[in-house]
């Protein structure tokens, strides 16, 4: 509000006296100036507010032409969101309470205004539409934000959630004040202790932010990038938390995409050489510091050309993928299967000893050797041949193992192929 203009005030008062004493109560007030323009009736009234603008109504209930709570319903109205007080003549404060309910802002008795009363009466009005107003730009602001965002009480339990969230969840407003966030939209998918950690942080009035999987209304599920403040009162206590969130399902497929793009290989989905390699570094490094060993296994598919020239690179691709299928197959969690390069692949076996990585490749030899891709030209059947070479503390660079797998594959080329071949070094 600003002090140093005047506030302009529309007095309905019937009665002179009366309409007197309240130009006199607010002449009298320090500070602020009020500009009173006085009519007689409702009619009046009406023809003064289209005339000009008012910033509050001072209103008799009894007037020639309105009596009593129609005059407030009457006045309201008319008035738009121009606060308006009662100047009531009974001393009735449940007559005054239905006034409010009528639409009134506050009232005052006649003839006992005290000192500087009906002022700040008016100044409080004033006030209150300027907060009502202040408020409705920020429910404005937050119904159109993009983000979800629920408010809840110091329990968790929902008091208020803007469109977004409804939008993002699933749930109409009305399906989720007084639910928990943690039960309403949880997806299983972070376990007890996940919420608990989060609970604890909050309570001991901290900001949390994390990524989290919840589960929509129609049980599926997203992510979201969720962002939890405690609000607090003047006595530091808790009262409030406010939740926002960001739907990042989008994000994480297209970075889950990408991440596929930038490590795997698009024809088997098996890992691609530059992942492999960094793997490789990662094992080669581990055994060095901690020991144990691990099995490098060089796999090469035999007459792998011919079958690109007799049957096409349609069906070599579906020969590629058959022979990755079969590796996925055969591994265990642990294991890091890649296509090395045309149709060489690599397997790293971690913590594994030669006997073990031996039947291993014995296994998936003979798996391969029972492939049978139908062509329109025949059946076509492949075999691979597999060089293998132990990893252990003494391998100071992963591309020695490397070399030595290679060597032991080409061995088994040479030996009449579809067999595995030990390197001995
Ligand atoms: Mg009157």
């Amino acid at each position: 509000m600003n002090q140093s203009k005047s506030i302009r005030v529309l007095l309905v008062e019937d009665e002179a006296g009366d309409a007197y004493l309240v130009k006199m109560a607010l002449k009298q007030s320090h500070g602020i100036n009020f500009e009173v323009t006085w009519v007689e009736s409702l009619t009046l009234a009406k023809q003064a507010l289209m005339d000009s603008v008012f910033e509050v109504i001072l209103l008799d209930l009894s007037l020639p032409d309105s009596e009593g709570l129609d005059t407030v319903e009457i006045a309201r109205q008319m008035a738009g969101d121009v606060p308006i007080v009662v100047l009531t003549g009974r001393g009735d404060t449940e007559f005054a309470l239905t006034a409010l309910k009528a639409g009134a802002n506050d009232y005052m008795i006649k003839g006992d205004f005290g000192f500087d009363g009906l002022a700040r009466v008016i100044r409080h009005a004033l006030l209150r539409v300027e907060m009502e107003e202040h408020n409705k730009l920020l429910v404005a602001a937050l119904e159109a934000a993009a983000n979800g965002i629920v408010i809840t009480d110091r329990n968790a339990i929902i008091k208020w959630a803007n469109p977004a969230f409804s939008s993002l969840t699933g749930y109409d407003l009305g399906e989720v004040i007084g639910q928990k966030p943690n039960e309403l939209i949880n997806s299983g998918v972070q376990n007890a202790l996940f919420y608990e950690d989060m609970w604890r942080n909050l309570q001991a009035g901290k900001h949390w932010r994390g990524e989290i999987i919840n589960k929509r209304k129609n049980g599926s599920l997203y992510h979201e990038d969720l962002s939890i403040s405690p609000v607090k009162n003047n006595h530091g206590e808790i009262v409030n938390f406010i939740g926002i969130k960001e739907n990042i399902s989008e994000r994480k497929a297209l970075e889950e995409i990408l991440y596929k793009m930038a490590n795997t290989d698009p024809l088997t989905g098996l890992f691609n050489r530059r992942v492999f390699l960094e793997r490789l570094d990662q094992e080669s490094d581990r055994i060095s510091r901690l020991g144990g060993s691990a099995v490098l296994l060089m796999l090469d598919l035999d007459f792998f050309k011919r079958v690109n020239d007799t049957y096409g690179h349609a069906t070599g691709d579906e020969v590629l993928k058959s022979f990755a299928n079969v590796v996925r197959k055969n591994s265990r969690n642990i294991d890091i299967s890649a296509r090395f390069g045309g149709e060489e692949f690599v397997i790293l076996l971690p913590n594994t000893g030669r006997d073990e990585a031996l039947i291993m490749a014995e296994r998936l030899r003979k798996q391969v050797s029972e492939i049978v891709i139908e062509d329109p030209k025949g059946m076509v059947k492949i075999t691979v041949s597999i060089g293998a070479a132990l990893l252990s503390m003494r391998d100071m660079d992963s591309e020695i193992v490397l070399n030595r797998a290679d060597s032991a594959m080409y061995t088994a080329k040479e030996s009449g192929r579809n067999q595995i071949c030990w390197s001995e070094d």
